[in-house]
């Protein structure tokens, strides 16, 4: 064996399986168990990826269980039967891609709503997209009067704005802010001390980490408010589903660097209690 085969001999050997260990162990199939709090199984990707493969793939990076949404419910619906114990299921007001920009005024909304909520269970409405006055739509106000009838989640893609119109409609309400509404650490922080029932989850936030660093105003965030805060993957688009490798390394970075206590609500506790009514009404295990 010559000087040049015998060092590539030497980089398989011993080199290469170390570097696979130290990225798939470390950062991808970690402990910690992840509660899913923004999964979207919609139906551009029914034909791409089973239910049952969906799961698959959600579980390999250690998420156990996920509140879902579809456009299509019926998205929901199946990925729901392939696995109860693994779906919470969330009602979103969306029939099909496209319509995030209009369907607050579209009155069809509402039949649709009452039929699946009639027919299936449910933890939560949403993910659905309002700014400002737009949360006072007849659409918008029905929605609201519905989330407070079956006691529902209202999971909430907008501005700061909008969070206080629901609010001022239904003081009582638990809203879940996808995103964290895109807003700076400064204003969530103010929000979240205004209304003790504003969750936030953190998915699309990855510039809050650079180049391994947590931001200190995010940093004093999270930690002051780890009852608050949850992730997700948001499936958005079928392209989303082939990067849910990359999107929990930048998750798990992210639990890495703060306390473990803070991490581990995070990961999996907050989602867990905002879905506990959920789990007492339908009685499933709530571990
Ligand atoms: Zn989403």
């Amino acid at each position: 064996m010559n000087a040049h085969k015998y060092m590539t001999f030497f980089f398989f050997v011993f080199i290469f399986p170390a570097a696979i260990n130290a990225e798939e162990v470390g950062k991808i199939e970690s402990d910690t168990p992840i509660f899913d709090a923004h999964i979207h199984y919609s139906h551009d990707v029914w034909d791409a990826i089973s239910a049952k493969e969906a799961i698959r793939r959600l579980r390999e990076v250690g998420v156990k269980r996920a509140l879902v949404s579809s456009s299509s419910d019926e998205g929901t619906q199946r990925l729901y039967q392939a696995d109860p114990s693994f779906v919470v299921p969330v009602l979103r007001p969306y029939r099909k891609r496209g319509t995030i920009e209009s369907w607050m005024y579209d009155e069809t909304v509402i039949p649709y709503l009452k039929e699946r909520l009639a027919k299936y269970r449910y933890a939560g409405i949403g993910e659905l997209h309002i700014d400002g006055e737009q949360a006072y739509t007849p659409v918008m106000r029905e929605i609201i009067r519905l989330a407070k009838k079956y006691q529902l989640i209202l999971h909430v893609h907008s501005d700061a704005q909008a969070i206080k119109f629901i609010f001022e409609q239904y003081p009582g309400a638990t809203i879940l802010w996808a995103h964290a509404g895109f807003d700076y650490a400064v204003i969530v922080g103010k929000m979240m001390e205004q209304y003790p029932n504003l969750m936030a989850d953190l998915s699309f936030r990855g510039e809050i980490i650079n180049q391994g660093r947590l931001m200190k105003a995010w940093r004093i965030l999270l930690t002051r408010h780890a009852d608050r805060f949850l992730l997700g993957i948001d499936t958005y688009e079928p392209q989303r589903w082939l990067q849910i490798k990359n999107v929990m390394r930048w998750q798990r970075e992210l639990l890495a660097v703060l306390p473990g206590e803070v991490a581990r609500k995070i990961a999996y506790d907050n989602s867990l209690r905002i879905t506990r009514l959920y789990d007492e009404m339908y009685n499933l295990p709530a571990e």
